[in-house]
């Protein structure tokens, strides 16, 4: 039987593939074969949760449904054939040795997950989804965009930089690095910075295995969780042949998710992933997976009432902290969001931290950067634009075209090209007509809108030495001006520079 855990172990590199082949496929000028964003639609966990937030339904949440639906039968396949996480969890215990001494009983944490899950539902209840820190699509994909992607890219460049001094290698560098930058590379290699948090929880997910085999997915996974409950009354069971049963204590010691009952017989339907390790592994092959049309009974949940009641009480905890939110508001109107990014509030119970739209834009324009605390303590790591890196492409529109949850709403390019996602403001203590007199047109030579958002008025400037020279004086024409940053971008001056864009005048209403 064999065979059938080979095909299963096939299937989970495949798939891994499959969404790797997506992540990648994610570059301007946008051409997919598959949308990049269909494997992330697959988590009913932010399907649910996004909706018990912000009571908005979208066409994205199908694949979610179909997936919960097949789990009713099949159980938590979801989980050991397709999640790609799963498959990196399981692909590092390849090279993890467990130390005795921090080996624990499989099923004491078991009620954790169940436990994060009711916390979550909670918390959207009350408008706070934080559904995107565990669900496990959405941060496989941000810790890709924000931490593996950028590095890959930093160690192509490098390889091209060393290979570059060997003269006759330098036509054939150029084609492969032209052919890169057209699907690969992303255009500034800037540093992202919440990449380091985002890579350190993800590093603590592989490094739980040191504790048990796909200790996140047994004890943590609150997606696995879910799939869990949907799995209580499963059909497809795992059937053991009692005579040809030998007791060799191999298929429980073997089984990845401890699934398996003392008495090798009877099964959780609820923790078993259908790994097929047990069918594998069972020297006499007495065991099967068979569906039970006829009298399928339902596990039990590893979660008392006292820990749903203590989970219960700390979501209300947690939504009233992410409300209350001290951070201080009066910073955020000095950060744009994405064009079409749905109106705040909505936005945030939307929006997954998935990372697609910042992968996408960092091989256009680069403006889309994971922020901090800058738009609060329930705006972590939700895209914002750092004009000083990157800016907004006028030719693109693709942020809205694959963010999954339609947090970013999708603008035809003729409507992007007029949506206002900020305005340009001078600092004449830093422009350098302004503040220092001499003339400079870079902003407005760059400025993308039809008519020139940015224009020169002629005027005196008074010189250190109290002279009086004629300067052609920079204004923004707020009235044209889309916030595109590129006017910040690409000024001169060194450090902060003589224009700032700020998110006043956005136009973020529901289409
Ligand atoms: S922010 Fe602008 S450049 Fe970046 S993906 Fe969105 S539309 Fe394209
Ligand atoms: S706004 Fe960006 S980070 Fe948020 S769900 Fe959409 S694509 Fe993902």
């Amino acid at each position: 039987m064999k065979f059938l855990y080979r095909i299963r172990i096939l299937f989970q590199i495949l798939f891994f593939l499959f969404f790797l082949f997506l992540f990648f496929q994610a570059v301007f000028p946008y051409k997919p074969v598959v949308p990049s964003e269909f494997f992330l639609q697959w988590s009913p966990l932010t399907a649910l949760l996004t909706f018990l937030s912000s009571h908005r339904l979208y066409a994205g949440m199908i694949p979610a449904g179909v997936l919960l639906f097949l789990t009713i039968f099949l159980g938590r396949f979801f989980c050991g054939w397709i999640c790609p996480l799963g498959a990196l969890i399981d692909f590092a215990d390849l090279f993890i040795k467990r130390k005795r001494k921090l080996r624990r009983d499989a099923t004491t944490f078991r009620w954790l997950k169940f436990g994060i899950l009711a916390l979550l539902v909670v918390m959207a209840l009350f408008s706070v989804q934080f559904a995107w820190f565990f669900d496990p699509l959405a941060l496989t994909n941000r810790t890709f965009a924000t931490t593996l992607y950028p590095m890959l890219a930093v160690l192509t460049e490098s390889v091209f930089g060393w290979l570059w001094p060997i003269a006759f290698l330098q036509p054939a560098l150029m084609s492969i690095h032209e052919f890169l930058e057209s699907w690969l590379l992303p255009v500034n290699l800037h540093f992202v910075a919440q990449g380091i948090p985002i890579f350190l929880f993800f590093l603590g997910i592989l490094l739980l295995n040191l504790i048990s085999k796909r200790f996140w997915c047994r004890n943590v996974c609150p997606l696995g969780a879910l799939l869990g409950l949907f799995s209580k009354f499963r059909i497809l069971e795992r059937t053991v042949d009692e005579e040809g049963c030998v007791s060799c204590k191999i298929c429980p010691a073997d089984c990845r998710m401890n699934a398996i009952e003392d008495n090798f017989v009877d099964f959780s339907k609820v923790e078993c992933i259908d790994s097929l390790e047990c069918v594998s592994t069972c020297p006499t092959q007495a065991v099967t997976y068979r569906f039970n049309l006829k009298d399928p009974k339902p596990s039990k949940i590893d979660f008392s009432r006292r820990r749903f009641l203590q989970s219960l009480g700390s979501g209300v905890l947690a939504a009233g902290l992410f409300k209350i939110d001290l951070v201080n508001r009066d910073v955020r109107g000095d950060h744009v969001r994405p064009p079409g990014a749905l109106p705040e509030d909505v936005f945030l119970e939307q929006c997954i931290r998935c990372q697609a739209c910042v992968r996408i834009c960092s091989t256009t324009g680069g403006l889309l950067q994971p922020a901090w605390l800058e738009m609060g303590l329930e705006g972590i790591w939700s895209p914002i634009g750092n004009p000083r890196e990157g800016y907004c492409e006028f030719t693109c529109n693709l942020c809205g075209e694959v963010c999954p949850t339609h947090a970013i709403q999708l603008l035809d390019l003729a409507t992007k090209q007029k949506t206002r996602i900020g305005t340009a403001f001078f600092d004449h203590d830093r422009c350098i007509p302004w503040n220092s007199g001499d003339n400079c047109m870079v902003c407005q030579e760059h400025c993308p809108t039809p008519e020139k958002a940015i224009v020169f008025r002629e005027g005196n400037f008074v010189t250190a030495e109290g002279t009086l020279k004629r300067v052609k004086f920079p204004y923004v024409k707020e009235d044209l001006c889309i916030g595109c940053g590129i006017c910040v971008t690409k000024c001169p001056v060194e450090g902060t520079p003589g224009i700032f864009l700020t998110a006043d005048g956005a136009e973020r209403e529901e289409i």
